[in-house]
């Protein structure tokens, strides 16, 4: 119980994550990049983020879908399957995979080897929502 209300009103989380990396490397070789709460589609758009954040000069385009542009990490070695500069990772990079990419549309690769659960049962959240309006 008290697991729970740590991560739900301290850590406001809606999710537990459970599981390990796996290195299948997905999360570092096709990745869409979300700026202002859209998915960059243009590499003109890209190249005015580079100036923000040293993690979008590692990343290089590899292809364009219905989403947008997909990049892939330079630091990522394919041979191995390991991130060649893994201490001194970007922090997005340390936190991922984190319940945020969901807010942000996105979806996890199926070869990841984390999960999520959400924190609270679909009938806790509807038995609290009919609480709240009686
Ligand atoms: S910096 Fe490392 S962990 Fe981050 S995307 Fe590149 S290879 Fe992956
Ligand atoms: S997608 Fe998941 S399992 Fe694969 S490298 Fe990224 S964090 Fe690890």
């Amino acid at each position: 119980m008290f697991k729970k209300l740590f991560y739900k009103y301290i850590l406001r989380r809606n999710y537990y994550r459970y599981g390990q990396c796996n290195r299948c490397g997905a999360c570092c070789t096709k990745i869409y990049v979300n700026h202002k709460k859209d998915i960059i589609k243009t590499e003109e758009e890209f190249e005015k983020l580079k100036k923000l954040h040293p993690f979008y000069t590692y990343i290089e385009v590899i292809g364009k879908d219905d989403n947008g542009l997909v990049f892939k990490c330079n630091k990522f070695d394919a041979q191995k399957h390991i991130c060649t500069i893994h201490k001194k990772r970007p922090a997005i990079c340390r936190k991922y995979p984190d319940e945020i990419i969901f807010k942000m549309g996105a979806s996890m690769s199926e070869d990841c080897g984390y999960y999520f659960v959400p924190i609270e049962s679909f009938k806790e959240v509807l038995d609290r929502e009919i609480k709240k309006r009686s």
